[in-house]
């Protein structure tokens, strides 16, 4: 694939941190700020999980069927996948490059795997940020929190997943701590607007 650094192309916001640190409520707050209304997306995962209540198909994943999962895959419609608690998430090609040759930039929750995957395919585009809870007992709440069907023992396997998935934070560009909303939210605005700024002037 070649990532031509064309000025025009839109720039690919990676954003990871363990289940429950955050990453999708400060996207919808990124989402819905006014200097980014129509010039940020949100890119759309497939997946083989189930829908969570209040998640709406096309909107929040694509869900589907594994084997649908596995044709795509297959069939080279897809740019980065990972496994992650038995199910399948990826990233269709066709729906990120049609968003960057709009010249829309597009935001990204992915894991570890995915987020070096991107940055390899897109080097110059790619920008990486990793969120962080202010502590393990803070997120195993926000876990709970969020889902109250959520089984103990898939909260333990997340928390566990979480120790691990923290040891790779210095891979990223960034790094934010997620421990006030609002200060996180207004912090995340500024990577992104300072990044569009910075590498949409530059050419890079
Ligand atoms: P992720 O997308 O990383 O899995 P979510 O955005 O779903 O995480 O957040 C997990 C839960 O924590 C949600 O219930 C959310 O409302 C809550 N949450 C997110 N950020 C904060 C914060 N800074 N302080 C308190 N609760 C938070
Ligand atoms: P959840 O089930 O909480 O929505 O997501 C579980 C994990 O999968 C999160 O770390 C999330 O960022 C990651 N994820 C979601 N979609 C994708 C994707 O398309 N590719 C990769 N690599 N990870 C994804």
């Amino acid at each position: 694939m070649k990532d031509n650094a064309n000025k025009k192309r839109g720039l690919i916001f990676i954003i990871s941190g363990p289940s429950g640190s955050g990453k999708t409520t400060l996207l919808k707050r990124l989402l819905a700020n006014r200097l980014l209304k129509g010039k940020l997306a949100k890119s759309v995962s497939v997946t083989t999980r189930a829908k969570r209540s209040g998640e709406r198909h096309s909107k929040d994943y694509f869900f589907i069927k594994p084997q649908d999962f596995h044709r795509l895959n297959k069939g080279k419609k897809i740019l980065e996948w990972t496994r992650y608690l038995g199910y399948y998430y990826g990233t269709k090609k066709d729906f990120l490059e049609a968003r960057l040759k709009e010249g829309k930039h597009l935001a990204l929750c992915l894991d570890l795997k995915g987020a070096l995957k991107l940055k390899k395919l897109y080097p110059h585009s790619a920008v990486t940020i990793f969120v962080i809870p202010p502590s393990i007992k803070e997120l195993r709440k926000r876990i709970e929190g969020r889902c109250s069907k959520t089984k103990q023992e898939e909260v333990n396997k997340r928390i566990k997943l979480a120790r691990d998935e923290l040891r790779n934070s210095r891979r990223y560009d960034y790094v934010l701590k997620n421990e006030n909303l609002s200060q996180s939210a207004g912090r995340l605005k500024e990577i992104i607007l300072k990044e569009i700024g910075f590498k949409t002037i530059a050419g890079g």
